[in-house]
């Protein structure tokens, strides 16, 4: 059975990469059915379907693609192993649907009414991507047109993306909004193709108001899909109907896609969302912790926040942890009991962030040997990631400028404050730079 062996791979790949306690608990209970090109993963509940779609989804279309002959199309339902409901559609099934004048039904728009601008904290990491979204929403089509936000991962870029669409709902019941994370938009385009419902597929398309595509980096390698992207791209702007793109990266770094459409993603505007910063971490907390019965003092937001630095989204799962402790045993939330609560976290976060690491990784990145990173050499394809992997130690380890400068090559404590200051003025004067910065950053943290 090619299924057994397409998730036996699945299985031992997760069992191999993920803490036993999470396979345990998300992986190991997914039902999985394989039927031509269409997967169904039936997870026990809504939670782990979520958390299945956002940290497991693209290994497992990866290896499926791998495996089968054709992208594969999924299909994400919550219940028992064998019989389910199913919460989502591929938006493939919708084109197979709609006839005979597509539409985009509201039922099929996948917003999620819980992201909204209301509850989107802002600060100085993401206030141009903010600004720039909260334009769009309200005059879509007429001022930033594609509006292309990247960033790393669990920065709140689908947030935007949805709230840009909630928004515009909202004003305008009539609008044909859509959503689209780019993986089903690939498997529309191959559904299109096989089914032979090409017209069908570009109306439903080109019919759109607006259209909300999340993480077009899965485009990348795929020429097809990217040229009927290119149209589609074309054809919603040249209507003067919005389109809002996101991805991980700035268009120019994208590998994998045709110049003709990186260089149309940079015609309206590009933005970034950054990691937030301490500040922006602990409102974030406190926004989030207020919205529960259970709120947490400053205290404890500011541990929380200095411990947990990767994303906003292991930011709310830090919380959720430390609220479910603190109801299980029935105690108010100190920083005590988060410090109890994040136990295993904050011991593996200890673990993994060396200087050895963060040296490891930026020549690796660089592609560069660690040891000329400890060298005398001065040359710029050297002494750039030396500055980079010192400006990282000093955020991301406790170690004191003098302890930096002696694991790298003996330096004084001065070179260090001096690649610190290079390196952020680098980071305010260069987007490309800071774009590695950042995704070197989430890498070590993660
Ligand atoms: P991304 O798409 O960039 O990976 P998400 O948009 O899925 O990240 O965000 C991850 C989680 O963090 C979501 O639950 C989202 O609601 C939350 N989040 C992200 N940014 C913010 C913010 N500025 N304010 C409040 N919540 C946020
Ligand atoms: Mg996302």
């Amino acid at each position: 059975m090619p299924d057994k062996t397409l998730w036996d791979s699945c299985l031992s790949f997760f069992k191999d990469s993920l803490p036993p306690q999470q396979f345990n608990s998300w992986i190991k209970p997914l039902g999985f059915e394989l039927k031509g090109d269409q997967i169904t993963l039936t997870a026990p509940n809504s939670f782990t379907l979520k958390l299945i779609q956002d940290r497991f989804l693209p290994e497992i279309t990866k290896r499926a693609e791998a495996f089968l002959s054709s992208p594969p199309c999924f299909e994400l339902r919550i219940g028992k192993k064998a019989a389910a409901t199913t919460v989502r559609k591929s938006p493939a099934s919708i084109i197979d649907t709609v006839q005979p004048t597509p539409k985009v039904q509201k039922s099929q728009n996948k917003l999620n009414p819980l992201l909204s601008f209301d509850n989107f904290v802002i600060g100085k990491a993401n206030q141009l991507a903010h600004s720039a979204a909260i334009q769009v929403a309200e005059s879509p089509g007429t001022t930033y047109n594609p509006l292309f936000i990247y960033g790393g991962v669990g920065l709140g870029k689908t947030h935007l993306l949805q709230a840009i669409g909630n928004h515009i709902k909202h004003e305008n019941a009539q609008a044909k909004i859509y959503y689209v994370h780019a993986t089903n938009y690939i498997s529309d385009v191959v559904r299109a193709f096989q089914t032979k419902k090409f017209d069908e597929f570009k109306q439903l398309y080109n019919s759109l108001d607006l259209l909300l595509i999340d993480d077009i980096q899965f485009i990348a390698d795929k020429p097809g899909t990217q040229q009927e992207f290119f149209y589609t791209l074309n054809s919603l702007i040249d209507g003067h109907k919005q389109v809002v793109i996101t991805c991980d990266t700035f268009p120019k770094e994208i590998s994998g896609m045709t110049p003709r459409l990186t260089s149309r993603f940079s015609w309206g505007l590009t933005v970034a969302i950054e990691p937030p910063g301490l500040e922006m971490r602990v409102a974030i907390l406190l926004q989030k912790a207020s919205l529960s019965n259970n709120p947490i003092s400053e205290d404890v937001a500011f541990f929380i926040a200095k411990h947990v630095r990767s994303n906003i989204r292991e930011l709310e799962g830090a919380l959720k942890r430390v609220d479910a402790y603190s109801r299980f045993h029935k105690r108010a939330i100190s920083v005590e009991l988060a410090k109890e609560a994040l136990k295993d976290l904050l011991a593996s976060q200890n673990k993994q962030v060396s200087i050895e690491n963060i040296q490891k990784t930026v020549a690796d990145f660089y592609r560069i040997k660690v040891i000329d990173l400890l060298s005398k050499k001065r040359t710029r394809v050297i002494a750039r990631p030396r500055q980079i992997a010192m400006c990282l130690a000093r955020e991301l380890t406790q170690l004191s400028l003098p302890e930096i400068g002696a694991a790298f090559g003996d330096r004084d404590h001065t070179t260090v404050m001096y690649a610190c200051k290079t390196i952020e003025n680098l980071r305010n004067t260069d987007t490309a730079f800071n774009a590695n910065f950042n995704l070197l950053n989430q890498t070590l943290r993660n």
